[in-house]
């Protein structure tokens, strides 16, 4: 059965993405090798980071293989990584380190507050050691948005690097990666660029890169190699996800069709706006509130109906053509609703009449 995602990626392609799949490509071929290269032109471009002191290397894998690709590559073992943690993304940053033995500690909020960037100065103060800071932009757990850019001031300021994890937030909110001043940018095919799943990228500053020659701790993420064979010609150093490329490369172009990354964040938020209003006229609170609301996914609190059950409106929406998904948070009951993707006002404005449907049906067998 056909349906809808309104899940933070793997999310809904377009017809024309899927389509440019339909072709087996050879890996060192020109015109491939080709298609490599300008994808990592174009995605300095969206990230907007100068090519004489940034780069772009693609990592075959999900989005987790480039976090631990970037945080296994750069931390070196004399050095020492804090993690500003709200979520289950920045507690996996410490499940990397843990397993690569790598030295980190963790400033951990609750899942619905933002890191603060006074904060971070404070730990960066006492504790001399810490050589790296790491965060998650867009937490996905919660679906909150958090303030890199306040971070990001203080890191630079202590003169440490900083790795961000924009996993569900690039291609989908504005970052401009020289602003900001991050060493180390994650994203993913699956996600706001709107590709199909396969590999991770990671927009670097070469300086910092540069510092990650011989300190990895695994062959296949040596992010320093893996830079190093691809900045050749745009041949990967393994086998590399082909039709991913393909895909990607096809995504970047309806991107920038759309009018690029301020174009579809304006999408991507009216959807959100209009989800979230359309709840509230349902009863259906949100867990984050407005002010850090990120326009890519909403944690909704059950509606206090008798006899809710999170499965059955799975189902219920899912036959009627979407499908959305569990909550992640602890301490609250909820699911969550992705709004990015090839998703469209109207499609929040349906979705939002199908729990009406489920919620009138539920009061009816009382
Ligand atoms: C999706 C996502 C990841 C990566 O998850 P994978 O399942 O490995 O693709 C990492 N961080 C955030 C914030 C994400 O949304």
């Amino acid at each position: 059965m056909n349906y809808k995602l309104l899940t933070p990626g793997p999310l809904t392609t377009s017809e024309t993405v899927k389509k440019v799949m339909m072709v087996d490509h050879c890996t060192w071929d020109n015109d491939y090798k080709v298609i490599t290269q300008k994808i990592r032109k174009d995605l300095l471009e969206l990230a907007n980071a100068p090519e004489e002191d940034y780069t772009v290397i693609l990592m075959q894998g999900s989005g987790t293989f480039g976090v631990e690709s970037v945080i296994t590559s750069s931390v070196g073992t004399d050095e020492k990584l804090l993690i500003c943690e709200n979520g289950a993304y920045g507690k996996r940053m410490k499940d990397i380190a843990n397993h690569a033995g790598i030295d980190a500690v963790v400033y951990s909020e609750p899942f619905n507050k933002i890191p603060c960037a006074k904060k971070v100065d404070e730990i960066l103060n006492e504790d001399k050691e810490i050589t790296h800071v790491s965060m998650v932009h867009c937490e996905t757990t919660s679906g909150i948005l958090n303030d890199i850019e306040s971070v990001a001031k203080v890191v630079k300021e202590h003169g440490k690097t900083l790795i961000v994890d924009a996993m569900s937030s690039f291609g989908g909110v504005v970052i401009d990666m020289e602003k900001l001043g991050a060493d180390f940018m994650i994203s993913s095919s699956n996600k706001c660029i709107q590709g199909v799943p396969g590999f991770s990228f990671i927009i670097a500053k070469k300086e910092a890169l540069k510092k990650c020659e011989g300190k990895a701790r695994s062959l296949a993420l040596d992010l320093y190699d893996q830079f190093k064979t691809m900045d050749i010609d745009g041949k990967w150093r393994f086998t590399s996800p082909t039709h991913v490329v393909l895909a990607f490369a096809q995504a970047i172009k309806e991107l920038q069709e759309e009018g690029g990354i301020a174009k579809r964040y304006e999408r991507y938020l009216n959807n959100n706006r209009t989800l979230i209003a359309k709840m509230e006229e349902l009863g259906i609170k949100t867990y984050i509130d407005l002010e850090h609301q990120s326009p890519i996914i909403t944690t909704f609190l059950y509606p206090e109906i008798h006899n809710y059950s999170f499965n059955e409106m799975y189902e219920y929406i899912k036959e009627r053509g979407y499908a959305i998904y569990p909550g992640k948070v602890t301490e609250a009951d909820t699911f969550r609703i992705g709004n990015i993707g090839e998703i469209y006002e109207e499609d929040m404005i349906k979705l939002a009449e199908i729990i009406k449907g489920f919620m009138e049906e539920k009061a009816n067998e009382m």
